[in-house]
């Protein structure tokens, strides 16, 4: 996975210009929603298309469904075992997410994020998300969607004992079976049982056990280790040996083991197996096995196994009757375990490290971004947050019910007050300008969307932009403005002269597809004309006209 952070495309459209984007575009989203249901199981290929579809979306400017991509690759990423990296994309992605108001974006890195502190330890932050993950998640998503994101809940729920997991279970069970689809049956019967023996529920998880199998069974499908892990663990709880060894038997065929390419699942299933056989008394198959388990952790370095290869090897001398070799080997199973713990506390801490590294970077980095779209002297937006938000805006409202107000301000001979005082005082009057100015600003989240807002355009010079406001409400408010500039007590900053400000104001009330440089050059027009016409005045073509 790269470390490259997200990047907007400010320039892209957010209306694929042509018929041809639109059909890659609609291609690329469909494409997407597949590999997002795909990705619950590590297929082959999936990483390669999600990789695809990712560079495509980028050189589309589709942000959002790049971004749905490389949640696709965090996933997968985190399932083979790296899980930082993951987090720290997903963290990213669920930041630009909460920037960009995407509801779906949301619930997907969340989904991700709950898996990543459950296997950081963190199950606090992982029921959060999880929660998050099914709330945010849009009623019409694919039901395999819904299945995965209910079994995340259902998983961190039961994980941490909570009975409310086994409600949702069950409705995820449903709906899998409504839909058909066995994959995801197998999926959530097999965690159900792993948390109930996690719980020491040994009697629950056997019955889910033996759904899984019967499932398994009814479908042709072969258990793969882990899934017989699952079941011999819910036996042994339950101290039916010998069955447990049976269930685990068929594990031990060489494609078997070898089944989930990790060598993970094949080390601790014959870790399971070793333990079964000792327990039943045959000690010399279960040294086999234990060897073969031990061998396995050698080879991929699978250190937290081999750790408890090592309790295991303990017992089995002890079982063997030489308590020396046996009291030696727990002595080394001990140091181990300390080793092994406080390296994986230091893997952990590593990796939240990372992961809010990256979110406070990224928090400064607006903070950047934000000064830079203000003006300094008056603490306005400035001419590039217009540059950019306008158009943005214009858009959005051309596809709702909102009219926009634009209207340019700017003061009256304000050259005279600049020679008269001071340049200084210039200044001063700017600034209680640009705060009466702003009354217009709807409380706005910054992240969000862009509500009304004054900005200073340069010099002496204001924009005025309003937005879900009848023209003829803006007008008075306008007018409201004027008012205010040329009534308030100037005195002890101009002495004599008087500071009033003229207005020409236009709005997209008439425009079937208004563009930014038209009704800029239209409220110029007007304030031209309010200059023209004696200053301190507002001119402009809202309807009805302004009085
Ligand atoms: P009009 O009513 O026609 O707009 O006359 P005016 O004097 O306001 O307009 P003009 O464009 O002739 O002069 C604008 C002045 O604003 C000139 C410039 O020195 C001054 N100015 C521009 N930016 C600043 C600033 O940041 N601070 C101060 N103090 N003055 C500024
Ligand atoms: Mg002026
Ligand atoms: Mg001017």
């Amino acid at each position: 996975m790269s470390g490259t952070g997200i990047v907007d495309h400010p320039g892209a459209p957010l209306v694929p210009p042509s018929a041809a984007d639109a059909a890659d575009a609609g291609a690329l989203a469909a494409e997407l929603r597949t590999l997002e249901t795909l990705s619950r199981f590590d297929h082959d290929g999936i990483e390669a298309r999600a990789q695809r579809a990712g560079a495509a979306a980028a050189e589309l400017g589709l942000t959002e469904l790049e971004l749905r991509a490389r949640l696709v690759e965090a996933d997968l990423s985190r399932m083979r075992g790296n899980v930082a990296a993951a987090g720290r994309l997903a963290q990213d992605v669920h930041r630009w997410a909460s920037d960009h108001d995407s509801r779906h974006l949301l619930a997907r890195s969340s989904f991700v994020l709950a898996a990543v502190f459950q296997e950081l330890g963190d199950a606090s932050l992982a029921l959060e998300h999880a929660v998050r993950a099914v709330d945010l998640l849009v009623e019409d998503s694919e039901p395999a969607m819904q299945i995965d994101h209910h079994t995340r809940l259902a998983d961190t729920l039961g994980l941490a004992g909570d009975d409310a997991a086994q409600e949702r279970y069950d409705q995820v069970l449903r709906l899998a079976e409504e839909i058909g689809d066995v994959d995801r049956q197998l999926v959530v019967l097999n965690n159900r049982a792993y948390s109930a023996t996690v719980c020491g529920r040994f009697d629950a998880a056997l019955a889910f056990s033996t759904q899984l199998q019967t499932l398994g069974a009814a479908h042709g499908v072969t258990l793969h280790v882990g899934r017989l892990d699952t079941v011999a663990r819910a036996l042994m709880g339950l101290g039916r040996l010998e069955e447990a060894e049976a269930v685990l038997l068929p594990g031990l065929a060489p494609e078997a083991l070898d089944a989930s390419g990790d060598g993970d699942a094949g080390a601790d299933f014959l870790l399971t197996l070793a333990e079964v056989q000792r327990q039943r008394g045959s000690v010399p198959s279960a040294q086999a096995t234990l060897d073969e388990c031990v061998r396995r952790c050698d080879r991929y370095g699978l250190t937290s196994i081999r750790v408890r290869a090592r309790r295991e090897q303990a017992e089995l001398h002890a079982a063997g009757g030489d308590f020396r070799a046996a009291f030696a080997e727990h002595k080394r199973y001990t140091q181990a375990l300390v080793d092994l713990q406080s390296a994986q506390r230091d893997a952990r801490a590593r990796a939240l490290h990372a992961m809010y590294e990256t979110a406070e970077a990224r928090q400064q980095s607006r903070r950047y971004r934000e000064l830079s779209l203000r003006d300094p002297l008056t603490g306005l937006y400035n001419r590039r947050y217009v540059d950019e938000q306008l158009p943005r805006l214009l858009r959005r409202a051309a596809g709702s019910a909102d009219e926009v107000t634009l209207a340019l301000l700017d003061l009256d001979h304000f050259k005279r007050i600049n020679d008269t005082c001071s340049h200084e005082i210039g200044d001063d009057v700017l600034r209680t300008v640009a705060q009466l100015l702003q009354v217009i600003e709807s409380p706005q989240d910054l992240d969000r969307e862009v509500g009304s807002f004054a900005a200073r355009m340069g010099g002496e010079e204001f924009l005025l932009v309003l937005i879900g406001r009848d023209p003829s409400v803006a007008a008075r408010q306008l007018d409201a403005i004027r008012q205010s500039v040329a009534t308030h007590l100037w005195a002890d900053l101009t002495g004599a002269l008087p500071v009033t400000v003229s207005i020409g104001a236009t709005s997209t009330a008439r425009l079937s597809d208004p563009m930014p440089a038209e009704l800029l050059s239209r409220a110029d027009g007007h304030l031209y004309r309010a200059k023209r016409e004696g200053r301190n005045r507002l001119i402009g073509d809202l309807i009805p006209p302004a009085a």
